[in-house]
C-alpha cells in the first residue's frame, strides 16, 4: 500500500490493514522506524530503540500473518517505559544506577504484549525511577513535547507520550503513581488512562511506590486505550495486589450513550491559578457532555487540599524502603570505596540523582523512630479521608470530570529549580492514585499557543468501563484527537 503513513494510525486501522494483508508489519515498523530517524533527535523520547530486536519481531508477526489473522497486537510496534523489565533488553529507569541492567526476565504486561506478538519499538525515557513530572529528572536527558520542542512532554512518562504523539510508535505504555501517565498524555495531546489499582499486574514494573504504581496505555485515542487495556489487564499470581477480578471486553462500552449519565463536577478541582484556557477548556467538555445528555451535578471532595501532602510523605516513604535494594551488590552500579559500607554510601552517592535522593531523605525522615506517627501514620489516615471522599461522591454521580493538570506544557527549565511547583502539578491527579480508582486523560482543547490541554475523566474501583464509554463519546462528539503536532 502507498502514500499512507501507517505511523501516524492507531491500533485498530492498522488491525485491519495488516490482517488484509495491504500492509506487512515490516512495512508499518520501517514507517516508524524512518519516523524515529526523522524525529527523535529533536524528541528524544527514547532511552533505547531496539531497531533489531524490532526487526526480528516484525519478520516473526509476519510469518504468522501469512497463515492466520493475527491476535490484536500481531505485528503492532508499541513502546514501553523503561521501568518495565523487558528480558535480555536493557532497563534503566533513566537512572545511572540502572544504566547497565539487563533484567534477566520480563514483566507480566510486557510477556502479555509479547503473547500477542507486538514489536518492541524501545524503552522510552522518564523521570528517574518514575520520580517527576518532566522529564528533567532523567538521568540521561530531557525529553521533548513534539507540540513545542522548547516544552517538556509531562512525566514521568513523558518519553512515552511524546513518542506516541511524534508518530514515533503507534502506542506505548506506561507507569503511573502519583499522574505519570495522564499528565504528559494531557501534556502531549494523546490519550492516557490509569487503571484501579490491582487491575494490571505490577510484576517486572520497576518499584516507586506500591502502594500507588500502577501500569496503563498511552494511545491515539480512546478506542485504543481500551484495546490495549484489556491487553494488560488481569490477575497475576506473581503480584499479591493483582485483584482477581473478571476484566471485561471494553469495546462495546465504546458507543454506547451516555444519556442520564451522571458527571461529578467537584468545587475543588476548579481553583484561582489554573491557567485560564484550562479552565475555559474543561468547562466547554463538560457543556459537550452534558449536550450528549449526561446530567453535571456538583459534588465535593472536600479532602483535596491535604492530598499533594499526603502523596509526598507516603510516597517518598514507600520509595525510600524500595530504593534501598539498591546497595551496589544485587543490581546495578557500583563504586569502588575502601569497605563495605563505604562502599554502599559511594554507590548510592554516584548513582542516584538529586531528585531521588530527595525522595529518599524525605521517606527515611517520615519513617524514623519519632516521626513516624507525626508524618506516615497520618499520612495513612489522610488517604482513608481521600479515599472516603471519593466514596461519597460516587454515590451521587457515576464519573467524575476535572482538568488533568493545572498548567499546560510548561518550558524546559522552567519549573525544574522549584521542587514544591513541580509537585503542585500533580494537584489533579494525585488523589486518584491515593483513593486507588480508575482515571483517562483525553485531549479537549488548545491554548492560545497552541498546546494541548486535557480532560480527566475518573470512575468508580474497577469501572474502567464507563470511564471509557464517557471519554469515546466525548471525543467521537469533538474533533481535538484528531490534531497532530506538526513536528
Ligand atoms: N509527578 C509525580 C511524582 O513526581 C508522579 C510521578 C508518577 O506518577 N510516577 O511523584
Amino acid at each position: 500500500m502507498t502514500g499512507v503513513q501507517t505511523c501516524a494510525l492507531p491500533i485498530s486501522e492498522l488491525r485491519t490493514l495488516l490482517d488484509n494483508r495491504e500492509v506487512s508489519a515490516q512495512d508499518v515498523l520501517r514507517d516508524v522506524q524512518d519516523r524515529i530517524d526523522a524525529v527523535e533527535e529533536q524528541v528524544k523520547a527514547y532511552v533505547t530503540v531496539t531497531r533489531d530486536e524490532a526487526l526480528a519481531m516484525a519478520k516473526k508477526a509476519d510469518e504468522t500473518l501469512a497463515v492466520q489473522k493475527g491476535s490484536l497486537l500481531t505485528g503492532l510496534p508499541i513502546a514501553v517505559k523503561d521501568n518495565m523489565c523487558t528480558k535480555g533488553v536493557r532497563t534503566t529507569c533513566s537512572s545511572k544506577m540502572l544504566a547497565n541492567f539487563i533484567p534477566p526476565y520480563e514483566s507480566t504486561v510486557t510477556k502479555k504484549l509479547l503473547d500477542q506478538g507486538y514489536v518492541l519499538t524501545g524503552k522510552t525515557n522518564l523521570d528517574e525511577f518514575a520520580m517527576g513530572s518532566s522529564t528533567e529528572n532523567s538521568g540521561f536527558h530531557t525529553s521533548r513535547n513534539p507540540w513545542n520542542l522548547q516544552c517538556v512532554p509531562g512525566g514521568s512518562s513523558g518519553g512515552s507520550a511524546a513518542a506516541v504523539a511524534a508518530n514515533e510508535c503507534i502506542a506505548a505504555l506506561g507507569s503511573d503513581t502519583g499522574g505519570s501517565i495522564r499528565q504528559p498524555a494531557a501534556l502531549c495531546g494523546v490519550v492516557g488512562l490509569k487503571p484501579t489499582y490491582g487491575l494490571v499486574s505490577r510484576y517486572g514494573l520497576v518499584a516507586f511506590a506500591s502502594s500507588l504504581d500502577q501500569i496503563g496505555p498511552i494511545t491515539k485515542n480512546v478506542t485504543d486505550a481500551a484495546l490495549l487495556l484489556n491487553m494488560i489487564a488481569g490477575h497475576d499470581p506473581l503480584d499479591s495486589t493483582s485483584v482477581p477480578v473478571d476484566v471485561p471486553d471494553y469495546a462495546p462500552y465504546l458507543g454506547k450513550e451516555i444519556k442520564g449519565l451522571k458527571i461529578g463536577i467537584p468545587k475543588e478541582y476548579f481553583i484561582d491559578g489554573m491557567h485560564p484556557d484550562i479552565d475555559q477548556s474543561v468547562r466547554a467538555a463538560i457543556k459537550q457532555l452534558e449536550s450528549l445528555g449526561a446530567i453535571p451535578v456538583e459534588v465535593s471532595l472536600p479532602h483535596t487540599c491535604y492530598a499533594v501532602a499526603t502523596y509526598y510523605i507516603l510516597a517518598t516513604s514507600e520509595a525510600s524502603s524500595n530504593l534501598g535494594r539498591y546497595d551496589g551488590v544485587r543490581y546495578g552500579h557500583r563504586a569502588k570505596g575502601k569497605d563495605l559500607i563505604d562502599m554502599y554510601m559511594q554507590t548510592r552517592s554516584e548513582g542516584f540523582g538529586p531528585e531521588v535522593k530527595r525522595r529518599i531523605m524525605l521517606g527515611t525522615y517520615a519513617l524514623s523512630a519519632g516521626y513516624y506517627d507525626a508524618y506516615y501514620k497520618k499520612g495513612q489516615q489522610v488517604r482513608t479521608l481521600i479515599k472516603q471522599d471519593f466514596e461519597k461522591a460516587f454515590e451521587q454521580c457515576d464519573v467524575i470530570a476535572t482538568p488533568t493538570s493545572p498548567s499546560p506544557a510548561f518550558s524546559i527549565g522552567e519549573k525544574a529549580t522549584d521542587p514544591l511547583q513541580m509537585y503542585l502539578s500533580d494537584i489533579f491527579t494525585i488523589s486518584v492514585n491515593l483513593a486507588g480508582v480508575p482515571a483517562i486523560s483525553l485531549p479537549c482543547g488548545f491554548t492560545s499557543d497552541n498546546l494541548p490541554i486535557g480532560l480527566q475523566i475518573i470512575g468508580k474501583s474497577f469501572d474502567e468501563a464507563t470511564v471509557l464509554q464517557t471519554a469515546y463519546a466525548f471525543e467521537q462528539s469533538t474533533s481535538w484527537h484528531t490534531r497532530r503536532a506538526s513536528l
